[in-house]
């Protein structure tokens, strides 16, 4: 698949996402629960839903969808997570808006979102968050575009990588966030975060392949 990603694409990937977050709204649950105060499921399955009960399918363009999901999920989901996820669209939102949608244009909207993430949170990688999904999913879709490979083909990169990143997590110490109050306690649970960037990434790509 060599096309460029359409905003028929954005909007069939925040559907996707949507239902994705649903069903494994509890897997997330637990995730929290586990170092975490439980509610990480719940805000994002929150969020998405209300995201798409606003989604336009008249949006005029990737930017405008990304747009409104950034700001749905600002006001829609609470914890730490709803202003990383919202300013990481937001900012994913102005990349869409200044490159063409090929790989190049998908690495773009990555780095992004990840400096979204790194502006709001801090953290860095190794610190047990989403950033550790985020970054590694970057240097794959980077390195699609180089290679001069698909949006499709960056998408899918940047989705499994950043499910390896998450699954990394499991073994870090937390050090930022609510996990970081358990200490040597977080360490052997995957983090929350991590796994819903996965999700998210997941569901980016298989819009894609099916557009
Ligand atoms: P809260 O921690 O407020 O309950 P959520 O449970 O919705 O919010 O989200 C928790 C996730 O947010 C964590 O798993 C982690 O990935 C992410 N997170 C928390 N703090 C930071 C941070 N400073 N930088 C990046 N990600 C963070
Ligand atoms: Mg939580």
């Amino acid at each position: 698949m060599s096309e460029n990603l359409t905003t028929a694409w954005a909007l069939a990937w925040i559907a996707g996402a949507q239902v994705a977050i649903a069903e494994r709204r509890m897997e997330l649950i637990d995730l929290d629960r586990a170092i975490g105060d439980g509610d990480h499921g719940e805000n994002m399955d929150r969020g998405f839903k209300a995201v798409v009960a606003k989604l336009d399918a008249g949006s005029p363009d990737v930017a405008s969808v990304l747009k409104l999901v950034a700001a749905t999920l600002m006001s829609t989901v609470g914890g730490a997570s709803g202003p990383l996820y919202g300013t990481a669209f937001l900012r994913a939102s102005k990349a869409a808006s200044e490159n063409e949608m090929d790989a190049n244009g998908v690495a773009a909207m990555i780095a992004a979102a990840l400096e979204g993430v790194v502006a709001r949170g801090k953290a860095t990688t190794g610190e047990k968050t989403m950033v550790d999904a985020w970054t590694p999913a970057l240097a794959a879709a980077q390195e699609v575009a180089a290679a001069g490979g698909s949006a499709t083909e960056a998408l899918r990169a940047a989705a499994n990588a950043a499910q390896a990143g998450a699954e990394a997590t499991i073994p870090m110490l937390a050090t930022k966030g609510r996990a970081s109050y358990l200490g040597e306690r977080s360490i052997g649970h995957q983090d929350p975060g991590a796994t819903s960037t996965a999700l998210l990434l997941a569901t980016a790509a298989d819009a894609a392949e099916a557009q």
